[in-house]
């Protein structure tokens, strides 16, 4: 029997793998850019951190975490999200006091659910969280780096932005109670997991991909409807920074997110062109998650992002594989030594060179068709003839003009002038 990966976890074949790096570069940089720090984040935190902050009553705490007893008997879990982490992290760090922090991760989360295409059990996610501000501007800043980051991306006619606000606690019980008396009325038509939510998790309810319950929750009360002054406020401002920026953006009143810390903005970028797995990046706030870390009372807001869906997003698009320059011809396997020092030698003198030597055995003629295939610009060809006068042959892949030879010693001056000095460390 052939060994194979544990269902539901990934391999990364390297064009995969660019598009990745690809986008966590290009987020790295916009998030930098923004003046947001990145910080280290532990994958294997107590199970109990997440049944406290992500709620009991949720999808992620009740089926989908993976959760184990280390040596010692104590219960652990596999991070299945990045925010309770790094409140977690930020109050236990002491960085909360009287300070704004500006915070971003990026990273694996596990989650045990079943596989399909953009939904996996190991996958990789980017987050930005901000502590220590309640006022709506910071909620237009995440959500502005967002957009910048899929504008840049070259994705952003293909994502919509929605947003809701979930209110402050009490306008949240309020509407809570109409809903539940609301869908009371429908306790048998709605779908098994709604009716278990009834009592357990009304609000998330409204998340049910059930066609029936999506219709009878057409008619629902909206949550909209029960704002509390300050949070109606709070929204307003949110949406005319976003509107004035150019951002535009839908209200979608059923937008509760699964987790139970949110309050008031929620938001999330959704794409048709993923199927079912629509959702690309989720976020909100979440003012009471530090004191219910039991920590002092500390704002925040954040949102995280799946690179495995926006992986999906750009798979046609060509993120080019960095090319080889120079790949380094030698049949005669006696002399590699003599061709590791003058590779070394050009790396030290021209750090950003990329070079291949040829490795193993391999006539000349099917060494350069590997040094062709590698897409480097220079061949250097050292071969018993070469050695013997203590030069190297230098044949131009892509150009039309006659291989030369030079003395060994000129090597690095000659790759210097013919590269330029963009392949030099500044
Ligand atoms: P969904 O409704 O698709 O299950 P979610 O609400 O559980 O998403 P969040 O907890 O908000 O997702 O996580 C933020 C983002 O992480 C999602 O928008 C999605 O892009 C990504 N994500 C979540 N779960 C998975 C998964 N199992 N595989 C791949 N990406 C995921
Ligand atoms: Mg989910």
């Amino acid at each position: 029997m052939k060994m194979q990966a544990v269902r539901g976890m990934q391999d990364l074949l390297p064009a995969k793998k660019r598009i990745f790096r690809y986008i966590e570069d290009l987020a790295r940089e916009v998030f930098v850019g923004y003046g947001y720090r990145e910080v280290g984040l532990p994958l294997i935190e107590y199970t109990n951190l997440f049944e406290r902050l992500v709620g009991e009553t949720t999808d992620i705490v009740e089926k989908e975490m993976y959760t184990f007893e280390d040596k010692n008997g104590e219960s652990i879990t596999l991070r299945p999200e990045g925010t309770a982490v790094c409140a977690r992290f930020a109050d236990q760090n002491g960085l909360l006091f009287n300070q704004v922090q500006r915070f971003w991760y990026h990273g694996p989360m596990f989650r045990y659910e079943r596989p399909q295409k953009g939904r996996y059990r190991q996958f990789e996610q980017i987050g930005a969280e901000c502590f220590g501000i309640e006022t709506p501007d910071i909620d237009a800043e995440l959500i502005l780096m967002s957009a910048r980051l899929f504008k840049l991306m070259g994705i952003e006619e293909k994502l919509s932005l929605e947003l809701n606000s979930l209110g402050n606690e009490k306008s949240r019980a309020r509407f809570k109670s109409d809903l539940v008396r609301f869908l009371g009325r429908y306790k048998k038509e709605i779908d098994k997991d709604s009716q278990r939510r009834l009592t357990a998790n009304p609000l998330r309810i409204l998340d049910s991909k059930d066609p029936g319950t999506k219709k009878i929750l057409s008619e629902a009360p909206r949550l909209m409807d029960y704002l509390d002054v300050d949070s109606r406020s709070h929204f307003e401002m949110l949406r005319e920074i976003l509107d004035d920026c150019g951002v535009s953006c839908s209200v979608n009143p059923q937008i509760v997110r699964g987790l139970d810390y949110y309050n008031r903005t929620v938001f999330e970028w959704t794409t048709e062109s993923l199927g079912a797995q629509g959702t690309v990046c989720g976020g909100g706030r979440y003012d009471s998650l530090i004191e219910q870390l039991g920590g002092k009372a500390t704002a925040g807001i954040g949102f995280a992002i799946g690179i495995d869906r926006l992986a999906l997003m750009l798979e046609e698009k060509e993120i080019e594989e960095k090319k080889v320059d120079i790949y380094f011809v030698s049949p005669d396997i006696e002399i590699r030594n003599t061709v590791f020092i003058m590779a070394e030698k050009l790396k030290d003198g021209i750090p950003r060179l990329s070079i291949t030597v040829h490795c193993g055995d391999g006539k000349l003629k099917s060494q350069m068709k590997k040094a062709d295939v590698s897409g480097a610009r220079l061949a250097l060809i050292l071969g018993e003839e070469e050695f013997r006068e203590g030069v190297v042959g230098v044949k131009f892949l892509r150009e039309m003009a006659d291989q030369v030879s030079i003395p060994q010693g000129e090597l690095v001056r000659y790759c210097l002038d013919y590269f330029g000095k963009e392949k030099v460390l500044d």
